[in-house]
Formats: C-alpha cells, sequence, structure tokens
C-alpha cells in the first residue's frame, strides 16, 4: 500500500486535459493508495460552496467515490472550500499546516505558501483574505461580483509574480527550517511553488517540493519506506502494481 501526496492541480471547467489527468491519476493510485493528500490548489479558485458548478459536483463525486480516506489543505486560490463542499467530496480538511507520521518519520505537510516569507506583500493580502469579518462580506455578494474579485485577484497575482524576482516567490530556508523545527518534523512535503525538487538539507532533514499539473504533475508516492517524486502520466501508464 502506498500514500499519495499531490497539489496545485488548479482544476477548472476550460482546463478538460488536466481534469482528466487528474482524473486518471485518482483511478491509477486508488488502485494501492490508502490515503491520498491533496496540498491545496485543488482549484484554479473558489467563489464559495453556495457557487460550486455541476462541473465542480462532478469532480466532488468522482473524489467521494475512492475507496481511501482523502484528506486536503486550503491552497491560495482555493481557501474559501468550505464544510458543505468538503463533505460532499468526502475530503477531510486539514489544518494550514499539519503532521503524519510515514515510516517512524515525523512529516509536516502544508500547501507553501507561507513558507514565501520573502514575499512580503502577498503574505500581507493572505492575512486580509483570510479575515473572517471580510469572507462574511464576500459571501453576501452576488455570483457575478465574486467571480470578477476572484478574476482580479488571479490577475494581479499572476502579475504580481511575473514581476518579482524568482527568489522573492519561492520559499525562504529560514522559514523552513523553522516549520521542520516547530513541528519536530524531519521530513516537509509542500507545493504552491511550482517547482519539483528534492532538497537535502544540510541536517539531515528533506523537502519534497511537489509539481503543478500541465495537464500532469509530480505527486510523492510513500511506499515500502521510500518517498519517490514521479510524474503522474508515469503512474498512469504504469502496469498495475497494487499486486492485488
Ligand atoms: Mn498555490
Amino acid at each position: 500500500m502506498a500514500t499519495y501526496f499531490l497539489a496545485d492541480i488548479h482544476l477548472a471547467e476550460n482546463r478538460p486535459e488536466i481534469t482528466a489527468a487528474f482524473l486518471a491519476t485518482l483511478a491509477a493510485i486508488a488502485r494501492d493508495a490508502d490515503a491520498i493528500y491533496l496540498l491545496g490548489d485543488l482549484y484554479d479558485y473558489w467563489l464559495g460552496d453556495d457557487l460550486a458548478t455541476p462541473y465542480q459536483q462532478h469532480i466532488a463525486a468522482a473524489l467521494a467515490a475512492l475507496p481511501c480516506p482523502l484528506y486536503y489543505q486550503h491552497g491560495n486560490r482555493d481557501f474559501l472550500l468550505g464544510t458543505a463542499y468538503a463533505q460532499t467530496a468526502r475530503l477531510r480538511i486539514l489544518p494550514e499546516r499539519h503532521t503524519l507520521t510515514l515510516g517512524g518519520h515525523t512529516v509536516l505537510v502544508e500547501h507553501g505558501d507561507l513558507l514565501c516569507s520573502d514575499d512580503r506583500s502577498y503574505q500581507r493580502l493572505r492575512r486580509i483574505l483570510r479575515c473572517r469579518p471580510l469572507q462574511w462580506l464576500y459571501y453576501r455578494l452576488p455570483r457575478a461580483l465574486r467571480l470578477r474579485i476572484a478574476e482580479k485577484l488571479r490577475a494581479q497575482s499572476q502579475a504580481r509574480t511575473r514581476r518579482k524576482a524568482a527568489r522573492i516567490t519561492d520559499t525562504n530556508p529560514a522559514a523552513i527550517r523553522a516549520a521542520l523545527q516547530n513541528a519536530r518534523a524531519t521530513i516537509l512535503i509542500h507545493g504552491h511553488t511550482h517547482r519539483p525538487a528534492v532538497h537535502r538539507l544540510d541536517n539531515g532533514d528533506t523537502v519534497y517540493v511537489l509539481g503543478d499539473w500541465r495537464p500532469h504533475g509530480e505527486i510523492l508516492r510513500y511506499a515500502d519506506g521510500a518517498c519517490t517524486l514521479i510524474n503522474s502520466a508515469e503512474i498512469i501508464h504504469a502496469p498495475d502494481n497494487a499486486g492485488a
């Protein structure tokens, strides 16, 4: 059996190749998964559970049909995904930082945007967007206005990322060390930066960075004491290795 970690699928109705790749990957990994972790930005944007579209309900049904537990963390794009949708999709929502044990190791999982501490303007915006009274107001707006706000935020975020140096929008090494230390973890798994890699730190800790999907993405598979970063396309094309 294996545990899988995925992030930054950025599902959207106008991205049918990504949707197909994601659903095919789920079907393939369900053969031997004992748990699947979705570490944020499952959706490219989320207007609110009350405005979930037939497309999003279709995804929820596919997720709910999986035989293993499904854990989910909010990303910076889908942080408004709420308990109503989570219930339909049988997603168990985890806090923004969560630890689990894999083969005796304490593993910290998070979306990754909190680790980009050099991006001060983003961190400021993040604090504002996550404030409850503001969200309460947002939910009272009509759909068209919510869509405009979401599109504006997305466009601004893309423009800012283009303008900023790559160093600014990447994770900060000190923030990573602090997060691992606070969690008493030796392994960190995150997404968000779209820079899939395995980093061995000086102190022996390991950081796995998951990839974004275009239409497939780098996901992490843990089995038999080993973590492997693998492109999801390789998994769906691999022969059935579930061992029945
Ligand atoms: Mn993200």
